[in-house]
């Protein structure tokens, strides 16, 4: 008697089966598409990423990406570490009320780096929740100028609802930042005047998608990426 071949629905599980995994950042997280980061640059890069612990952005009690924000970041970060080959790529972490014990300096993206980094993507224990984004740009001024030939990505998390009195200063300061500038406004949009060819600024609310902030990062640390392709769900 000759054996006939099973047919596929004799070989699924009583789950199911699971579609053959792609190579790609969504193995681990797949409701979070990211999209394909693409080969390291063939130049230095350097991601700093200032974030900001106000008590009007709320604590980590929902699931929408700005409770979730750090989650969402770290996710971004463990991606762009799995494609990092050259262990050149380097990304800091600053907290609005730096220096705290979870602002991280500029270490490499590599499997190992990336721990050092994530662990700074957390509120810190010794933060007062400040909203002055001044003591956190001039930290991203100093490294920034401490690394004059990498190619710097600054990208900011923060509602924009700032005490600063040198307001309109530090926002030129922005616009004349060495390098490209990611603006994310969580719950509000950054200001209007953020405007110029290095900057992208993007507003994320509570009822946008998770994996908004994701994304949002994301963009930042492959913005000096050759090949990447955004997520089929990124924003336009
Ligand atoms: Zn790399």
């Amino acid at each position: 008697m000759i054996r006939q071949p099973l047919l596929a629905s004799e070989l699924q599980s009583p789950v199911h089966l699971s579609v053959r995994p792609k190579p790609g950042p969504q193995k681990r997280q797949p409701t979070i598409q990211l999209g394909n980061p693409g080969r390291c640059p063939s130049g230095l890069t350097l991601v700093i990423i200032i974030t900001e612990e106000s008590g009007s952005l709320g604590g980590p009690a929902g699931n929408d990406p700005i409770s979730n924000r750090y989650n969402e970041a770290r996710h971004a970060v463990t991606v762009l570490a799995r494609h990092c080959r050259c262990g050149r790529c380097l990304a800091a972490v600053i907290h609005f009320d730096t220096p705290t014990s979870r602002c991280i300096d500029p270490t490499p993206l590599t499997r190992t780096g990336k721990l050092r980094i994530l662990s700074g993507l957390a509120v810190p224990p010794d933060a007062a929740g400040s909203s002055y984004l001044g003591p956190g740009l001039a930290a991203a001024e100093a490294i920034a100028a401490r690394h004059p030939d990498h190619e710097v990505v600054l990208i900011i998390l923060t509602d924009w609802e700032l005490f600063d009195t040198n307001l309109p200063e530090l926002l030129a300061r922005l616009t004349t930042f060495k390098g490209s500038l990611f603006a994310v406004g969580l719950r509000n949009s950054p200001p209007e005047s953020l405007a110029g060819p290095m900057i992208t600024s993007l507003t994320i609310r509570p009822e946008s998608p998770p994996g908004s902030l994701a994304r949002a990062v994301f963009a930042g640390l492959t913005a000096h990426r050759q090949g990447k392709q955004p997520a089929a769900t990124d924003p336009p």
